[in-house]
């Protein structure tokens, strides 16, 4: 039993976007001290759920799980892959950070390097940045003409349908934190040695685009958050908090699928095995 129950609905899209969220919310948990452990105790046991769940859905092997993590630079998308997603089999999962385009893949279409990292069925693929900084972090440093990263919009939605025909099921995550959570996490990059690897003079100048980029976000959950694919605006402000929704996400959409274990193709009782 957990000690309580994350409402995933007032935090998706279309219901959801960047007015409605708190970014510092902890939703039934209190903010203090208690609100934080019951939080992780929560997050432990989703964890072991999350691990039961994966083995059915490896051994299904009929759909394919594909949680995409966007946020702005601190915004938490390493530790939510190490914590969220803790209990689950490596093998059976494959992460992918998406960085900038190389040669060769400026060389095909924005979706072609992101086709080859979708996951098999059976398999449960990360996406630390995606396909969303195309319509992102190109538009806002107007890295293609506004026509090519408008027609975008589309392309993505007929993308992910065509996975969602073949399997994919999506879960599309923004780690929604605010301004001053974001200045507190890059001063931290800075003043701690084990965070100063971490710390790029770009995150400085990405900051200073903050207006440009939440009107990215708010009309790339208009345009893309559909109804097999909605967007998920996570309160990201406290890690504890985030990382018992994501993994509440993820759980949930495990136990969505109509998930079974595959019959054996022989008769299993022509079968001993012998001393
Ligand atoms: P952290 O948040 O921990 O710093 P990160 O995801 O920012 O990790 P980096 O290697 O620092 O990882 O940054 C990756 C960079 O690649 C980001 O600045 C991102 O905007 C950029 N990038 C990713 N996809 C694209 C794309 N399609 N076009 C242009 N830039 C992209
Ligand atoms: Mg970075």
């Amino acid at each position: 039993m957990l000690n309580a129950t994350v409402d995933l609905e007032r935090y998706r899209t279309p219901v959801a976007n960047l007015d409605s969220v708190d970014p510092g919310d902890t939703g039934p948990y209190p903010t203090d001290g208690d609100g934080k452990r019951a939080a992780q105790q929560d997050l432990h046991a989703l964890v072991k759920r999350m691990a039961e769940l994966q083995r059915m859905f490896y051994a299904d092997g009929r759909y394919a799980l594909l949680l995409v993590l966007q946020a702005l630079d601190a915004g938490g998308k390493d530790g939510t892959i190490r914590r969220a997603l803790s209990g689950l089999n490596p093998q059976g999962v494959r992460v992918t950070s998406f960085k900038r385009p190389t040669e060769l893949e400026l060389a095909h279409d924005f979706l072609w390097r992101v086709h080859r990292a979708a996951p098999r069925r059976g398999k449960i693929g990360v996406f630390n940045r995606s396909h969303y900084e195309d319509v992102l972090v190109v538009r806002v440093d107007e890295l293609v003409p506004e026509a090519v990263w408008r027609a975008r919009y589309a392309h993505i939605v007929a993308f992910e349908r065509l996975l969602h025909d073949a399997g994919t099921r999506f879960l599309k995550v923004y780690l929604h934190i605010d301004r001053a959570e974001q200045a507190k996490r890059l001063q931290r990059r800075l003043d701690d040695p084990s965070r100063n690897w971490k710390f790029e003079a770009n995150d400085l100048r990405v900051r200073g685009q903050w207006d440009e980029y939440r009107e990215a976000f708010a009309e790339m959950f208009a345009r893309t958050g559909t109804a097999d694919a909605p967007w998920l605006i996570v309160p990201a402000n406290r890690k504890w908090y985030r990382d018992v929704v994501v993994a509440t996400a993820v759980v949930e959409a495990l136990e969505a699928l109509p998930l079974a274990w595959p019959e054996p193709d022989v008769d299993l009782s022509s079968y001993a095995v012998e001393d």
